[in-house]
């Protein structure tokens, strides 16, 4: 897919804010915890010691979410609905191109440092609590053995103010949940939390009673769930992927790990917990999947030699996976020298924006080497470094982030309402 400059912007700036002012929700916000390992913000350049301490997980490894509303034959609304045949092909396609659908708690497990996942992952969660999801999907999920979240706004349940006979009910949930399924917070009443208007009392708040509301849509919901499932909620999509910092620290206050937003994109090791991006798949935009799949299956070509990835960690890559530089125009470097001696013709450099750069190898030190020559435009930058080493395809991947002040304003993302 294509990530519009001003999205990765907003995702850069926040990504910047987060590692400044608030590395325990970026990183591990539970401190009480036993501190099983140092924020990976925290401990992950020039430190040796730490090793030791710290569980070794894939920091390579990246993760799609998707994001479904309603299953239905004969679409109506095309932008929250989708046929059970094409999600079931989409599940098909998933298993097919070996991207492994993972629950959400692997996710922040791994993001925690405390547990590996497949090089390729997914995750599918289901809003809003529509019927069809426990009619309809759950069933196809289930003959796949994926698991999957549940991202439920409380007054949407049957018995609700907005829950009709279409909506799910609180046994189904039960259900689902005696069953693994994962069941999380989306409010209680599915409105733009930014805004001073409870749709429900068709009344325009005043900022204590905004506070109030918000409390209540955040913090109240989550109790609700956690009381009458006796489940943990953890996670917090926002309605219509609308929020701004009050939201978050709200969230944050209320003990969500996560919060979860409407820009797909995939979700590196470093991505800010407070903002993951999700693909929400609608039946007229099919190629929201394709692409979302493309950009986190190798791109090496169908049916050829299987990969090995590689962590950007042991090849002391220049910029750093995760570090944001100055200059548009950075010098790219890795060492090699850790996965042996590399066939020299087969070391490839790719650069988003840029492609295959004319990059030098040393066979003598292992170094690879770009100097970026045309002005890097996007503020964030991925790096494919692949070679063959002992007839292995080895690649790895990484991302930084490029600061430039002189663009750092401007523009403020408009993301189309998602609702029922
Ligand atoms: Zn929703």
């Amino acid at each position: 897919m294509r990530i519009r400059p001003f999205v990765v912007l907003l995702l850069l700036a926040v990504g910047l804010f987060i590692c400044a002012q608030d590395e325990n929700f970026a990183a591990n916000p539970q401190p009480s915890k036993a501190k099983p390992a140092a924020s990976p913000a925290a401990s992950a350049p020039a430190s040796s010691p730490a090793r030791a301490t710290k569980p070794v997980v894939d920091q390579t490894a990246q993760v799609v979410i998707f994001g479904y509303h309603r299953f239905v034959d004969n679409v109506k609304r095309p932008d929250t609905e989708i046929t059970p045949a094409a999600f079931e092909a989409q599940m098909k396609e998933l298993k097919d191109r070996g991207i492994t659908v993972i629950g959400m708690q692997d996710l922040l497990a791994w993001k925690r440092g405390e547990k590996s996942i497949p090089p390729r992952c997914a995750i599918i969660t289901l809003d809003d609590g529509w019927k069809s999801q426990y009619d309809v999907a759950w069933p196809i999920l289930k003959k796949f053995g994926y698991t999957h979240t549940m991202f439920i706004y409380t007054e949407g349940v049957q018995g609700g103010h907005f829950g009709g006979g279409q909506a799910i009910t609180w046994e189904q949930l039960s259900e689902m949940r005696d069953a693994g399924v994962d069941i999380q917070g989306h409010t209680a009443t599915h409105q733009d939390l930014r805004k001073p208007y409870d749709k429900v009392a068709k009344k325009r708040l005043s900022p204590p009673e905004y506070e109030q509301w918000l409390q209540n849509e955040v913090v109240g919901s989550k109790q609700l769930l956690e009381q009458r499932l006796g489940i943990k909620v953890n996670c917090f999509a926002v309605p219509y992927g609308f929020y701004n910092q009050h939201v978050k620290d709200v969230a944050r206050n209320a003990g969500y790990e996560a919060v979860f937003t409407v820009y797909g994109q995939p979700i590196t090791y470093n991505a800010p917990l407070d903002s993951l991006g999700r693909y929400l798949i609608e039946a007229n935009k099919p190629k929201v999947f394709e692409d979302a799949v493309k950009m986190i299956s190798t791109s090496s070509g169908g049916g050829g030699q299987p990969v090995a990835e590689v962590a950007t960690t042991n090849l002391s890559t220049s910029p750093a996976d995760g570090e944001t530089v100055r200059t548009a125009l950075p010098l790219i470097k890795a060492n090699l020298s850790a996965i042996g001696p590399a066939d020299p013709g087969s070391v490839q450099l790719r650069v988003s924006g840029l492609g295959l750069v004319a990059a030098t190898y040393d066979p003598k030190t292992g170094t690879v080497a770009y100097q970026v020559t045309q002005k890097l435009r996007e503020k964030t930058c991925t790096v494919i470094l692949s070679a063959k080493s002992g007839g292995k395809k080895i690649e790895a991947h990484w991302t930084f982030g490029i600061e430039d002040t002189a663009a750092a304003t401007s523009a403020s993302p408009s993301p189309t309402p998602k609702k029922r």
